[in-house]
């Protein structure tokens, strides 16, 4: 895509367009982003994290300006754009206050001599983000990156350059100096060009599969360093002892929280065979109590997808699995509307010849597998070229921990669904890509372990 526009997915009015920037103004931002990590090298992570208090509290005054832009843009839920807004400023806090001593040299025991490594900043990271958290991608990469002293380009996806815009306006007035975050609306050629510039250290893409392959390969050729949140299939495993009130709670977002575009969403619903009638009927009745509107009303629960472009995608994703024999167990009656509204949908009797049994559907699509017991369970959840999040549902939460443990993915939650903040890594394994964000695993994304010994001169 690549053609930046803001249109309302629940009324398909553009309200905004944005051109590709020039050479000269890219050149200019590779210089500036360039001059100040410089700059940064003679500073230290101490000096910026009052700074990141700042941008965080500028994200909360600007709460009300950030989230309806994020809704306009994609059709996030006002409330659950309001909620991504507090869970930034409270990403910016976590980094200000425990960054700079995660950055403390490490000591190394060696016989050698004295031995310890720095932990510096390299230089300019691009970033290159997607429109369904549009702005929790972002500071995902650039809270981290601000206290190591690694400025950030961003490229956001074409459908919310009004709130990539905001994002850098917002973090500037906050009081971060002119390069810390510089946004860009490049083409595919231009970010090519950019990622293979010499200034630029490293490319963070929270993506597709598909993209997060494209630009990884650009990112190998140019041997930068690089990190990929790709898509995922998540399983959602349910075990004979669920409780019944936890497991009815889980579902009634799993499938619907941003209206299903979440890449840690629970995609896969696999049960065992003892619960499977009622995680059917639950998951219905979640789907059918929702009230499809406008998102920023907030007795809205049921907002539109991000764009036609992604509902149409999904419809062709939801027919070619049911002309492979899914069966729809239940489909939310038609919305009289022009927005980019799906009708949310439970399929059943997924098999492992049906094209879906290996896809990501990016929305509102629960997929319930029955299965006789556990051991089935943890094997299905395992058969998919993906491995970012799970769930295991249980009430006994040792027992979920040993589930969980046999689970190739690079997250699981123990009865619940989707959970972020800044403590816990995100990331996955296989086509779900490689590294991590957040937590101190992800500060150390971006940063040069930098060997120093000094060896006993007699
Ligand atoms: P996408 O198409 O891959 O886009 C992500 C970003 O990459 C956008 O800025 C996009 O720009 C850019 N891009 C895509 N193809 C490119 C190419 N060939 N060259 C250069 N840039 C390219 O992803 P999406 O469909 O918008 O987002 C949804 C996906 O993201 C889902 O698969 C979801 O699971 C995944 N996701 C993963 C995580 C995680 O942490 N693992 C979190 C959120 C979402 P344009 O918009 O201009 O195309």
């Amino acid at each position: 895509m690549a053609k930046y526009q803001s249109v309302n997915p629940y009324t398909n009015e553009t309200f905004a367009s944005y051109d590709n920037p020039t050479a000269s103004q890219i050149e200019d931002a590779i210089n500036l982003a360039d001059a100040l990590y410089h700059k940064w090298r003679h500073e230290t992570p101490e000096s910026r994290a009052e700074i990141l208090h700042q941008v965080a509290d500028g994200f909360r005054q600007n709460e009300e300006e950030m989230a309806k832009i994020m809704t306009l843009e994609m059709g996030k839920m006002i409330n659950e754009s309001k909620g991504e807004v507090e869970l930034c400023a409270s990403i910016c806090d976590y980094y200000a206050d425990h960054g700079p001593q995660m950055l403390k040299p490490q000591p190394i025991e060696s016989n050698l001599g004295n031995a310890y490594y720095l932990k510096q900043a390299t230089g300019v990271i691009m970033a290159c983000e997607p429109w369904n958290f549009p702005l929790y991608q972002v500071i995902r990469v650039f809270a981290p990156n601000f206290i190591v002293g690694n400025p950030i380009l961003l490229k956001h996806a074409h459908n919310v350059p009004g709130s990539a815009a905001l994002t850098a306006k917002i973090i500037k007035q906050a009081g971060a100096p002119e390069g810390s975050l510089i946004n860009l609306y490049p083409s595919y050629d231009q970010l090519d060009q950019i990622i293979a510039d010499p200034r630029i250290q490293g490319v963070a893409l929270t993506g597709s599969e598909r993209g997060g392959a494209s630009v990884a390969e650009n990112a190998g050729k140019n041997l930068k360093k690089s990190t990929m949140e790709l898509g995922g299939n998540d399983a959602f495993i349910v075990l004979d002892d669920a409780d019944p009130l936890v497991l009815k709670k889980a579902l009634s977002s799993a499938r619907t929280y941003n209206d299903g575009q979440v890449c840690t969403s629970s995609k896969r619903i696999i049960v065992v065979k003892s619960r499977y009638d009622e995680v059917l009927h639950e998951l219905k009745n979640a789907f059918s109590v929702l009230k499809a509107g406008d998102p920023l009303d907030t007795s809205t629960t049921l907002p539109p997808m991000n764009s036609t472009r992604s509902r149409d995608k999904l419809s062709k994703q939801v027919d070619e699995a049911i002309d492979a024999g899914a069966k729809v167990f239940y489909e939310y009656p038609e919305i009289n509307s022009d927005g980019a509204f799906f009708r949310p949908i439970i399929l059943t009797d997924v098999d492992k010849n049906n094209p879906a049994y290996d896809q990501e559907f990016f929305g509102p699509v629960a997929i319930v597998y029955e299965v006789e017991d556990e051991d089935e369970a943890i094997a299905l959840a395992n058969d998919s070229s993906y491995g970012l999040g799970s769930s295991v549902i249980s009430a006994d939460v040792k027992h979920a921990q040993e589930v969980a443990a046999q689970i190739e993915t690079g997250m699981t939650v123990i009865n619940g669904t989707w959970i972020s903040s800044g403590e816990l890594p995100f990331g996955g394994i296989k086509k779900s890509g490689y590294g991590r964000e957040l937590s101190d695993l992800g500060m150390m994304a971006f940063v040069n372990e930098h060997l120093v010994i000094d060896m006993p001169t007699e």
